[in-house]
């Protein structure tokens, strides 16, 4: 990634730079040209032109004098200024002089004379003599020296700007993958297990954002881990005591330390019944979490349901001697809810089997139910001892229990409010825990009568 932003820098850098010499070689040129032919030192070129055309013609340079004089007697102000000191001398392929502006032909060209001169070449390409220009405006090749002495101005420029802007371009190239780096650095060492990877988003650009939701996404699976992590433990404990109560017995049973009687088996069923109850509150746990619980809605008579659940436990309430209410103030508002009666009357089971073995004897538990714009709200308030408030905040959670080792001798499993607000959740609903003013625990219960605003299923 990195080479490939720095090639891309590079590329940008060198397009830019070749454009920009390009364009400044040619209006240069033209500038330079302009220039020249301005102060006169353009004629020498048009010179030379003219006689390799008179040679190109003719083949030799014989009567080509004639235009070293049409050259000085004028071609515009300009050149007439510039050629009046000029001394022009033609000379042939071998350096002889065969043309002088001055007087009479004489002599050869020195090699410095030669290099000086402006070569002019023949039809093929070939050396068909030399135009030496010596005073006046000076060198006849100022304009070719001056182009390339700018010329090479500008490259030097570009090599100095593209050397700072590629260094410009690996600085930037740093800084703008340093967080990608971070990143696959944290992914990596996620992969590897260590999932308190997080890395350091800096600024609000987008990949400020990536790493943020990169953080966000290491919080979320360090926190399921540790919720996994606790949970098998928490599954573990759970299975061991009734396990070890079933064979505790069995093995009594065997050694004939107990005898084998209806009542002795007793305690392994209870334990085998706690057990079924667990492995099947952790199956719907398991549905839940994996959004799976499939609600079969039908229109229920959500005040009927009600009593009749309450029905069915009176005789534990009389046995527990606690008064069992139903207050229904719904005005026949909830008859038609879409529901799925089974897991409401899971719910149902929870929260009345909970207020009952809470409440002490002499106690009340009153269901009371209401309906508030298309939702029905139930709430179930005991006399019992209530919730502790710093326990209040954990009640719904997998396995808790305020007072562990009377749940479990009540045989509770600990997740029957958890599994009961996963199921009123799966409604669109909710169930919330809080404690009465004058003492004892209130659940709220709330349910969609409608789903369709909140169907989740
Ligand atoms: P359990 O199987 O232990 O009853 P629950 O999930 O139903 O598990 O309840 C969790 C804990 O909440 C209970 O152990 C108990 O401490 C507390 N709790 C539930 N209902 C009541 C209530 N009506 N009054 C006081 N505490 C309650």
């Amino acid at each position: 990634m990195r080479v490939r932003l720095l090639l891309a820098f590079a590329l940008v850098v060198l397009v830019t730079l070749a454009s920009m010499v390009a364009v400044a070689a040619t209006s240069t040129a033209g500038e330079v040209r302009m220039f020249m032919s301005g102060s006169g030192m353009m004629g020498i070129d048009l010179l030379a032109q003219d006689l390799e055309a008179y040679y190109q013609r003719n083949g030799s340079w014989a009567g080509a004098g004639q235009l070293l004089e049409d050259f000085r007697i004028g071609r515009g102000m300009g050149m007439m200024m510039g050629s009046a000191s000029v001394h022009l001398r033609l000379a042939d392929a071998g350096g002889r002089v065969v043309a002088d502006n001055r007087g009479q032909p004489q002599g050869s060209l020195t090699r410095v004379q030669r290099a000086n001169a402006v070569e002019l070449r023949e039809t093929g390409g070939g050396l068909a003599g030399y135009l030496l220009a010596e005073g006046g405006m000076g060198n006849p090749n100022a304009e070719r020296q001056l182009l390339q002495r700018l010329l090479r101005a500008s490259l030097l420029a570009a090599a100095i700007a593209g050397a700072l802007a590629f260094l410009l371009a690996m600085l930037l190239s740093y800084r703008l993958l340093r967080p990608v780096e971070d990143l696959t650095r944290a992914a990596a060492g996620m992969a590897a297990g260590d999932l308190a990877q997080r890395v350091h988003p800096q600024g609000n650009d987008e990949l400020a954002a990536l790493g943020k939701a990169f953080n966000h996404m290491a919080d979320s699976l360090e926190r399921a881990q540790q919720t996994r992590q606790a949970m098998t433990a928490d599954i573990a404990h759970e299975l061991r005591t009734p396990i070890a109560i079933q064979r505790a017995h069995l093995e009594a049973l065997q050694d004939g330390i107990y005898p084998l009687t209806v009542e002795n088996l007793q305690p392994v069923l209870e334990s085998a019944d706690l057990l079924t109850r667990l492995v099947e509150d952790l199956r719907t746990l398991a549905l839940a979490d994996a959004g799976a619980l499939r609600l079969q809605r039908a229109p229920t008579d959500l005040p009927q349901l009600v009593a009749r659940v309450i029905e069915r436990f009176r005789p534990e309430a009389e046995g527990a001697q606690v008064r069992l209410n139903l207050v229904d103030r719904s005005a026949g508002k909830a008859q038609q809810a879409l529901l799925d009666s089974g897991r409401i009357e899971q719910i149902l089971n929870n929260l009345l089997s909970n207020g009952l073995r809470y409440s002490p004897p002499g106690g009340t538990l009153t269901v009371d139910i209401t309906v508030d714009g298309g939702h029905a709200r139930l709430l179930f308030a005991d006399s019992g001892p209530g919730i502790p408030d710093d326990a209040l905040p954990y009640l719904f959670d997998r396995f808790y229990r305020v007072d562990r080792s009377r749940s479990r001798e009540q045989g509770g499993t600990g997740l029957g409010l958890a599994i009961a607000r996963q199921l009123a959740l799966a409604h669109g609903g909710d169930l919330t825990a809080a404690n009465q003013p004058q003492g004892g625990a209130v659940f709220t219960l709330i349910l969609p009568l409608s789903p369709a605003e909140t169907e989740i299923s």
